[in-house]
């Protein structure tokens, strides 16, 4: 047996050399390729037929900086490849010329030791074309979602071991709660009907945090759905049954920050990847809140014309929390990185927009070449950008078009209208006097002037950042229809919360963040009250759902709170008349503030030209013929047009 067995190993080893001897470094090609996909290419695949020709891979893979790689694919050239600090990484820049067709290639990657390993790469047709990616504008009503809280269709993809936070908890605010990407797809009859016209979902992007991942804006993989919302089927599946319904889906994007546990945090590329990086290195296995050196939060040092260096760079290099890191976009390879992960999203999803996060904080040159980058591409794309402050003069300084005594020209269309949603919970919730109330409306639309287009800001009352606009307005109902019939009239793009049109809260704890995203009734399997279908709602709930799809349903097809002419007059006995007019459609929105019944002279309103008119109430089609005067019964708003439906 010992015999048989010798000789079997004899034989073996025979084998193995007289293999391996077939396989001498001279064919190295059949020794040691490996086909084995590499640890990461980015952007995972990319398209031909751009303006801009070049593209740059970003390859992770274990000592892959010791590699060379090349290409052999008619179109495609490498033009340069960048070493990092780190030799897990290789930067490669690639041109696609403009005929080049679509098709896959190999890259293949030699190292010193002649070894290989290969990568196949795919440039992919254009589904559509650059111009075909029309952005949200003055003609959309965008509903927003905080995902986890919206409705959860899928409760197989609540929990996921491999996650770091695997509790899911519906009792608390700050955990997650199931909501995914098929619960919006299935809510998209619901806010059809209800009239929007687009959708902005916060981030769903993997946030593979310890904790608070549910938000979604610490972002720990730029190129994967996080799993808790979904698969990237499901995110298709949603653009996909929105654009069937000529509908837009925005897309909410962070330039400034990512998740501390994104997977490059533990292997940098280069010194400067993130800032404050030798610090965070230094740190990195005890890295606490007290190591972080956050932002400044001081804004205006971007515009600041005194502003010193070291709070300019406080604001725009500190940390926005110590759980989220600080992108460097000064580092080239970086800033080509987040344009090519805006650019792929656009495509891959056909994206009807992007809301780009925390605005004033990332390096603003770079977020003007970031716009600009993608505004070159699709031309009549939209992206608007979040700077969070009820100063005109920083959320115009912003808009592309406005002469800045700087220079600076971002390339952004679109940016949020922070101070008119301050002005309109004042001004609605004030009693009213000289310098308070109504006139915080019409003196607050008046800073249009400065504005480069005000009909491409996002007007909005309330967010996932903020009080909840029932609460803000003291849940007094008149009032909160008061604000959102004023908010949809006004010459902007109206963004509207989930839950606002049925009065969702968080009076229990005002601007407690849990509860201003509180679970959307009828979201999930049991739930009593269901929005969706009407079910338990309140009387007044309903009521507001009905005005808001009334309302919405007119504005869908009307040109005059599209693109209209707006006339406004002085507030006047507790009353505040606004006018949107486009061609013969006039559409009056008037505010009544006073208890008892009023008649007001329209006299007044003379040169608005509607004499002897007949009008239409837009909520109750009760027709109301324009005269002398008009006779306001009761508190509240009134919405009038002259179009003839
Ligand atoms: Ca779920």
């Amino acid at each position: 047996m010992k015999l048989v067995r010798n000789i079997l190993l004899l034989l073996f080893i025979m084998v193995f050399l007289s293999g391996k001897n077939e396989k001498s470094p001279k064919n190295v090609s059949e020794v040691s390729i490996s086909n084995a996909s590499l640890e990461r290419v980015e952007p995972p695949n990319w398209w031909v037929g751009f303006k801009d020709i070049s593209l740059q891979l970003l390859v992770k893979e274990e000592n892959i900086g010791n590699s060379k790689p090349s290409i052999s694919y008619t179109g495609v050239t490498i033009e340069k490849i960048h070493k990092a600090r780190s030799r897990n990484y290789l930067f490669i820049n690639l041109k696609i010329d403009k005929n080049t067709k679509p098709g896959k290639f190999d890259i293949v990657f030699t190292f010193d030791d002649e070894s290989k390993k290969t990568h196949t790469y795919e440039l992919k047709a254009r589904q559509k074309s650059a111009d075909d990616f029309i952005g949200f504008n003055s003609s959309d009503a965008i509903y927003l979602i905080t995902p986890d809280r919206f409705s959860n269709a899928d409760e197989t993809n609540d929990i996921n071991q491999k996650l770091k936070e695997i509790t899911i908890d519906r009792t608390d605010g700050y955990k997650r709660h199931g909501g995914d990407l098929k619960g919006i797809k299935n809510g998209v009859d619901y806010i059809s009907n209800l009239g929007f016209t687009a959708v902005w979902s916060t981030p769903v992007l993997m946030n593979d945090m310890q904790q608070g991942s549910y938000h979604g804006y610490a972002i720990t993989d730029y190129y994967q759905v996080d799993p808790r919302f979904g698969t990237m089927d499901d995110y298709k599946n949603l653009a996909d049954t929105l654009r069937k319904k000529g509908m837009k889906l925005i897309m909410d994007q962070v330039a400034n920050h990512c998740g501390l546990e994104h997977w490059w945090m533990k292997d940098l590329p280069f010194e400067d990847w993130v800032n404050d990086q030798k610090n965070y290195e230094e740190n990195i296995d005890n890295w606490t809140y007290k190591a972080a050196k956050f932002s400044n939060h001081r804004r205006t040092t971007n515009q600041d014309l005194y502003a010193s260096e070291s709070d300019r760079k406080g604001n725009t290099d500190g940390w926005f929390v110590e759980t989220m890191p600080d992108l460097n976009q000064r580092n080239p390879f970086m800033a080509k990185y987040i344009i090519q992960n805006s650019i792929w999203w656009i495509e891959t999803l056909g994206l009807g927009g992007i809301r780009q996060d925390t605005y004033p904080y990332p390096d603003k040159d770079f977020m003007s070449n970031w716009a600009g980058a993608i505004m070159n591409e699709y031309p009549n794309f939209s992206i608007v950008g979040e700077e969070w402050s009820y100063n005109p003069l920083l959320v115009g300084y912003w808009q592309t078009g406005v002469k800045n005594k700087d220079g600076y020209e971002s390339n952004l269309k679109s940016t949020m209208d922070f101070p008119m949603q301050k002005a309109i919970i004042e001004g609605i919730k004030e009693e009213e006097s000289w310098d308070k109330g109504l006139v915080k409306l019409y003196e607050g639309l008046a800073n249009d002037f400065y504005y480069a287009t005000p009909k491409d800001i996002m007007v909005f009352l309330d967010n996932h950042d903020e009080n909840r606009m029932f609460t803000a307005l003291d849940e007094d109902f008149t009032k909160a229809k008061m604000a959102l019939s004023y908010m949809l009239m006004l010459p902007r793009i109206p963004q509207v919360y989930y839950g606002t049109e049925i009065l969702m809260d968080d009076t229990e704890n005002p601007g407690d963040h849990g509860l201003i995203r509180t679970d959307f009734p009828g979201g999930w399997k049991g739930d009593k009250v269901n929005a969706f279908t009407g079910e338990g709602l309140s009387k007044d709930q309903k009521s507001m759902q009905y005005f808001v799809s009334k309302i919405l349903n007119y504005r869908k097809t009307s040109e005059a709170i599209q693109e209209g002419k707006t006339i406004h007059f002085a507030p006047f006995m507790n009353t505040y008349f606004l006018f949107r007019i486009k061609g013969n459609e006039t559409v009056v929105h008037i505010i009544n503030k006073n208890e008892d019944p009023i008649t007001i002279d329209l006299k007044r309103y003379k040169e608005v030209g509607l004499e002897g008119k007949t009008l239409k109430n837009i909520i109750t089609g009760e027709e109301y013929i324009w005269q002398d005067s008009i006779l306001l019964k009761a508190k509240g708003s009134i919405l009038l047009t002259s179009k003839k439906s």
